[in-house]
C-alpha cells in the first residue's frame, strides 16, 4: 500500500487515531433521552497529516485506495470525503482557520458493521487536526464538532453516543452518557472480562424502516403517558395503561433505562474486593441477557440468526452475557466474557453457528 509521502509527494506532520465501539447495554435508549453504555473497541482509525502545497485539500483512503481532491469551487464532496470535510468546515463555521491540508487515513475499524467507524474517522480526524494546529478544543467538543459534520455533511441523522465513545472511552473503560444532559461518567472497564463482538452475517435490511417505526411508536407511546420523552417513566408498571404494540415497546425502553442504571451502580463497585468483582461480573451478564430478550419480545427488533447466536453465547462457560448490540434486524451481537477466554469462545461458536446453516464474522478481539 502506498504510504503518505508516495500519496502526496510531501512527509506527513503528525497523526493521531480514534478507536471504534460497541454498545454493551441501552439499545433504542437514546431516542428516549435515556441512557447508554458504550466501550472502545481495539481497532483504531489512524489519520496522517501535513500541509497541502496547493489550494486544495487532499484526502486519501487506503480502505477504499480513494483519492478525493476538494476545492472551494467544487463544494460537498460526497463519499468518505464528507465525513473529513465535514469536520473541517464545522471548525471553520466555528472561527477556526483550517489552511489546505493532506490527509491520509488509514483503518482497522470494518466499515458499515455497526462498530462507528464513522464516528473513529470524524475523532481521529478532529484530533489530528487539533494536534497539527494547536486548536483549543476539548474532547468533548472533538464529540460534538464529530456529530455535527455527520449529520450535516454526511446526512446521517446521528445521536451523539458514537462520537462521545471514540472521543472519551478506551478499551479500558466504559462510558455511561445520558443522552438529555450530556451528563457523562468514564467508569474502568472491569477487569476479568473482555469483549467478544460477532457479526451474524444477517444483512440489516429492514433496520431503515423498523428503525422509524419503532421511533413513531415511541412518541406515540411517551404522548399517550404525558411525558416528554419514556425516559421520563422509571416504573415500568406505568405501561400498562397502553394498547400494544405500544406497551411492550415503552416497556423495553423503560426496563432498559433501568438495566442501564443497575449496570453503572455495579461497574462502580468494582474492585472494591476482587470476591465482589466475580458476583458483579454475572449481574451484569444477566442484565446483557435481560436487554436481549427484551429486544427480541418486547421491542421486536431482533431475528432468527441473532437469536441462535445469541442463545449459543449465553449457555457457554466463560460467557457471562450476551446479547444483540446495534439497532437489530440483523447485524451483530456483544459478550461479556472472562478474560483470556474470548479467542477460543469465539472460534467454538463460529463452528457451532455455521453447523446451524449461518455463517458469521468475529469482529472482536481483533483479528490480526
Ligand atoms: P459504521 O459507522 O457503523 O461503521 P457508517 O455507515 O456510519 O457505518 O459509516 C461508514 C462510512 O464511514 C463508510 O461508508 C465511509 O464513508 C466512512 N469511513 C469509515 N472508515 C473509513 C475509512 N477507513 N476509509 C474511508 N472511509 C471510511
Ligand atoms: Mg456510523
Amino acid at each position: 500500500m502506498p504510504n503518505f509521502e508516495q500519496i502526496f509527494g510531501v512527509p506527513q506532520q503528525t497523526q493521531a487515531s480514534a478507536p471504534g465501539r460497541v454498545n454493551l447495554l441501552g439499545e433504542h435508549t437514546d431516542y428516549n433521552d435515556g441512557f447508554v453504555l458504550p466501550t472502545a473497541i481495539p481497532q483504531r482509525t489512524i489519520v496522517g497529516l501535513g500541509y497541502s502545497s496547493d489550494s486544495q485539500h487532499h484526502f486519501y483512503s487506503q480502505e477504499l485506495d480513494q483519492k478525493v481532491s476538494i476545492s472551494e469551487k467544487n463544494g460537498n464532496p460526497e463519499g468518505f470525503a464528507s465525513y473529513i470535510f465535514g469536520c473541517i468546515q464545522v471548525l471553520e463555521r466555528d472561527g477556526y482557520q483550517i489552511p489546505p491540508l493532506n490527509l491520509y487515513v488509514t483503518s482497522s475499524v470494518p466499515m458499515g458493521s455497526g462498530l462507528s467507524s464513522s464516528a473513529a474517522l470524524e475523532v481521529a480526524t478532529l484530533r489530528g487536526l487539533r494536534q497539527l494546529l494547536n486548536l483549543n478544543i476539548d474532547d468533548i467538543q472533538i464529540a460534538q464538532f464529530g456529530q455535527q459534520a455527520e449529520i450535516q455533511y454526511a446526512g446521517v441523522q446521528c445521536g451523539i453516543m458514537d462520537q462521545m465513545a471514540s472521543s472519551l472511552a478506551d478499551t479500558n473503560s466504559m462510558l455511561f452518557l445520558d443522552t438529555r444532559t450530556l451528563e457523562r461518567r468514564v467508569l474502568p472497564f472491569p477487569a476479568g472480562a473482555e469483549i467478544l463482538v460477532i457479526d451474524s452475517g444477517v444483512p440489516r435490511t429492514l433496520a431503515g424502516s423498523g428503525y422509524n417505526q419503532r421511533r413513531a411508536e415511541c412518541e406515540a407511546a411517551a404522548r399517550l403517558l404525558q411525558v416528554k420523552a419514556l425516559r421520563d417513566i422509571a416504573d415500568p408498571h406505568a405501561v400498562e395503561i397502553l394498547p400494544e404494540p405500544l406497551r411492550r415497546r415503552a416497556r423495553h425502553v423503560i426496563t432498559e433505562n433501568n438495566r442501564v442504571l443497575e449496570a453503572v451502580k455495579i461497574v462502580e463497585t468494582f474492585h472494591q474486593t476482587s470476591l465482589h468483582d466475580e458476583t458483579s461480573l454475572h449481574r451484569f451478564g444477566e442484565l446483557m441477557n435481560a436487554s436481549h430478550a427484551s429486544l427480541r419480545d418486547d421491542y421486536e427488533v431482533s431475528v432468527p440468526a441473532l437469536d441462535t447466536l445469541v442463545a449459543m453465547l449465553q449457555e457457554t462457560p466463560g460467557v457471562f452475557g450476551a446479547r444483540l448490540t446495534g439497532a437489530g434486524f440483523g447485524g451483530a451481537c456483544v459478550a461479556l466474557v472472562e478474560e483470556g477466554k474470548a479467542d477460543g469462545i469465539a472460534s467454538n461458536i463460529l463452528t457451532r453457528y455455521e453447523n446451524a446453516g449461518y455463517k458469521g464474522n468475529i469482529l472482536v478481539p481483533e483479528i490480526p
